[in-house]
């Protein structure tokens, strides 16, 4: 940190330093602002750990309405087409401003980037880089950017842990590093916390991604929407280290198979067979798994001996566990990967405390609906940063008295929450599952200790999974398989998760 707190005071202040939030900051310039990032910046990041890349229409054969109609068509009912038309439209735009801010995307010898093609796009939109390495690229770049750009103060190591509101309005932001608390007094305060991966056991997301953005808005009484839809990737690796490493679909696109420890290929019959939809494919994974067997993906044949110089970074991690992909199949399961759900924002990216904006993974513009299209959320992040940029910029910051003083909370703890999360409202829910998650996330919740936000938030998505009585995209009840007529979007305030959560479990209420 190179300021000193009281010259920071009433300035715009941003939490998180992953690509949403530093694309805000690099966005408000010469605006001074205030980038709190609870870790060094680039790291603890899932902006860093993007393997795909961007999704835009670039080519020749492409255009944004067919991007728009991709993302709906994964989206299963639930997008919203204007937010759809807006993102896809502006995706070429932001893939010039990241090339502008220094961003080296993988290029053709003629110049022309170089586009992939991945799952569920029906043109290849993909813009990356570094080959698999698109996230540190991107991050390697912005936080270059930032560091030339001296209107951005990063105060690294800060956790913001409460939004301090009047009359639901922003007043300023807690926050500590490991010799004590600070208060921000502002007006305008970004969330940009990134995803809930650290809240299940088993997820691809760096473990300091746990919704606590999420749990800022929630406890600042903003309403959150959709958070029962969560993406599990089939593949993550299956080994001993956490967060799980991913085997890309690419691997699947290459034309490797799933299989069991017997060497049946248990999806050969289902329609797209191991190219089925993400979710699909999570689920017969899911299902397989819970009759006791164990499930590969099988490269040998395909790629075969090509595997490494295809999937470097892959084989490297297969080979520090002792596997050769070409000679092995590579053993894997489903992990929690990204959060359709998150903050509810308006098309600036407004949430509905006054001052409060939100972007990134801890958002919900309605781009996502039920189900993420590969590579649309980076693409999200990119695009919807000059939106809350413009926005903020144009909200007259005030300079008010100090905020009333709160006593900090304790550093947050998602351990007591993974367990319960990652069986009640994994891959497959019902009723008793999710009751069951509620009766052991509530009297956390009502706490104050380090595991109070981590179930805040848990509590919030078992509320909003339990009242979604049919199963669409990611939210998969196995009491209610249909997908309603009627789509609907969910939306919940912590107050309302609570008054729900005690109707649905009375008994509950002696924990508390
Ligand atoms: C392995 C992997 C591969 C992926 N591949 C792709 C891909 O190819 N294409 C794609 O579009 N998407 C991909 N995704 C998803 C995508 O990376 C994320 O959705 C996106 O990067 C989220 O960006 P963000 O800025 O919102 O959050 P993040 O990049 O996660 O940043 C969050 C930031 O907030 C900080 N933070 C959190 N809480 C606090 C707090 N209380 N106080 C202060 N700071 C805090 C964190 O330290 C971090 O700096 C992938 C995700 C993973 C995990």
């Amino acid at each position: 940190m190179t300021a000193d707190i009281a010259s920071l005071q009433n300035r715009p202040v941003i939490i998180g330093g992953g690509m949403a939030g530093l694309m805000t900051a690099l966005a408000l310039a010469p605006e001074p602002v205030v980038v709190l990032s609870k870790a060094p910046l680039g790291l603890e990041a899932s902006s860093a750990w993007a393997q795909g890349g961007l999704a835009a229409s670039l080519g020749p054969d492409d255009s944004p309405a067919l991007h728009a109609a991709d993302t709906i068509t994964a989206g299963d009912g639930l997008c919203d087409a204007q937010v759809v038309a807006r993102i896809t439209d502006a995706a070429s735009q932001a893939i010039e401003t990241l090339a502008r801010l220094g961003v080296g995307f993988d290029r053709k010898p003629d110049g022309s980037l170089s586009l992939g093609l991945e799952a569920a796009h029906s043109r290849n939109r993909i813009v990356h880089a570094l080959g698999d390495g698109t996230g540190r690229e991107i991050m390697r770049a912005l936080v270059a950017a930032v560091g030339k750009t001296p209107s951005i103060t990063v105060m690294a190591g800060f956790e913001a842990r409460r939004l301090l509101v009047e009359d639901n309005a922003i007043r300023g932001v807690l926050a500590a590093d490991p010799s004590g608390a600070v208060t921000l007094a502002t007006t305008r305060v970004v969330i940009a916390t990134g995803g809930i991966g650290g809240l299940f056991l088993d997820s691809t997301n760096p473990q300091g991604c746990f919704g606590q953005g999420l749990a800022l808005a929630a406890r600042a009484g903003a309403r959150l929407a959709d958070l029962e839809f969560i993406q599990f990737h089939p593949t993550a690796f299956d080994g001993p280290a956490r967060p799980m490493p991913l085997v890309s679909e690419a691997v699947r696109g290459e034309g490797a198979h799933l299989i069991d420890e017997t060497g049946r290929r248990f999806m050969a019959d289902q329609p797209g067979a191991e190219l089925a939809p993400r979710d699909v494919v999570a689920r017969a994974v899911w299902r397989h798994l819970g009759r006791c067997h164990r499930v590969f993906l099988d490269a040998r044949q395909r790629p075969g001996a090509d595997f490494a110089r295809r999937f470097p970074a892959i084989t490297a991690f297969c080979r520090d566990a002792g596997i050769d992909p070409a000679v092995d199949p590579i053993p894997i399961r489903p992990a929690e990967h990204y959060h359709m759900g998150g903050i509810a924002v308006d098309g600036a990216g407004q949430t509905s405390v006054g001052g409060l904006w939100a972007l990134g993974e801890a958002s919900s513009t309605g781009l996502h609906g039920a189900n993420r299209l590969a590579s649309n959320s980076l693409t999200e992040a990119a695009v919807t940063a000059s939106w809350v940029a413009e926005s903020v910029a144009a909200t007259a910051g005030r300079p008010l008295p100090p905020p009333r003083p709160v006593a900090l909370p304790p550093p947050p703890d998602p351990s007591a929450v993974r367990p319960i999360l990652s069986r009640g409202i994994g891959v497959l829910r019902d009723r008793q599952s999710l009751e069951a998650a509620l009766r052991a996330l509530l009297p956390l919740a009502s706490s104050s200790g380090p595991a109070g936000d981590p179930a805040a938030v848990g509590l919030m998505m078992a509320v909003a999974a339990l009242g979604r009585e049919e199963s669409r995209g990611g939210h998969y009840r196995t009491d209610f398989p249909q997908t309603d007529m009627v789509a609907r979007r969910s939306m919940l305030t912590l107050d309302q998760a609570f008054a729900a959560a005690w109707d649905h479990k009375p008994s509950a209420r002696r924990f508390a």
